[in-house]
């Protein structure tokens, strides 16, 4: 029986991996990854190691998290040093969770590794704070994907009114109406909105708007995108000479 080591990799800079997942990463006899890993991760592995890809579009069907599960399962069966690798923090809208669960009722050896999140770690990258003494005492991190029209939301938005600095991933095909929805909670239409795709990569875009002009027009945003809504965005310095990593290591 192998073990199974659940990685957290990067948000899109390699050099924001942690040495303990390069290490990982190194001695892995395969390496499952993931839609949103940086594929120079992968030249770390050793020849032999097994590359296989499991990468999902956003929205996918629960069927595929199975099939995954049970690969995993079958690999450790199999190997020593299986790495499941994932973009950012495992655990942060990563199904990370679901995977060491199922993995320990099965008996199987497992162990999670965080990674830098890509809503904690792009907003940093781009120059935003999350917190700042008098402006931000607290930040939420939330999915953008569910649809703020349906009835039964699982996000409690009437408490998002509360929390200084939101920050919503998978938000971008319903930017709009996640707009909508805090206008109607009461937040200010005139907080800045900030979206930055393909943050810590030399792709990176920064769009900034307001809540209210995103509820009306939105502007144009691809994903990948964090998007950050309150006052710490008007904080943002930009830095020009950012400090990214083409291939070395
Ligand atoms: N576990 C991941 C998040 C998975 S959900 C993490 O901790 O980062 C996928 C969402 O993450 C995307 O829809 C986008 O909102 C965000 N994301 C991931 N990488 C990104 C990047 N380089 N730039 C901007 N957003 C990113």
């Amino acid at each position: 029986m192998g073990k199974v080591y659940l990685v957290g990799a990067e948000p899109g800079d390699v050099e924001l991996l942690t040495l303990k997942a390069l290490r990982l990463i190194r001695s892995a006899d395969v390496i499952i990854y993931d839609r949103l890993i940086n594929p120079e991760i992968l030249t770390f592995a050793k020849p032999e190691c097994e590359l296989m890809y499991v990468g999902k579009e956003e929205g996918y069907h629960t069927l595929e998290q199975e099939k995954i599960n049970k690969l995993l399962l079958e690999y450790a069966q199999k190997r020593d040093v299986v790495v499941r690798l994932k973009g950012g923090d495992l655990f942060v809208f990563g199904r990370g969770g679901e995977e060491m669960l199922f993995l320990a009722e099965h008996g199987i050896e497992v162990e999670a590794i965080p990674g830098v999140s890509s809503a904690i770690g792009v907003p940093t990258f781009a120059g935003i704070p999350l917190t700042f003494r008098g402006i931000s005492s607290s930040f939420a991190v939330i999915t953008g994907h569910e649809d703020p029209r349906k009835g039964r939301s699982s996000i409690n938005w009437e408490c998002l009114k509360g929390i200084d600095t939101l920050v919503f991933l998978m938000g971008v095909s319903r930017r709009q109406l996640i707009a909508q929805r805090l206008l109607e909670v009461g937040r200010d239409p005139k907080e800045p909105v900030a979206f930055i795709e393909r943050g810590t990569t030399f792709e990176e875009r920064f769009v900034v708007c307001t809540s209210e002009g995103l509820a009306k027009e939105p502007p144009d945003v691809k994903p990948p995108a964090v998007m950050v809504v309150g006052k710490v965005v008007e904080l943002r310095k930009n830095i020009k000479d950012k400090a990214l990593a083409s291939l070395t290591i």
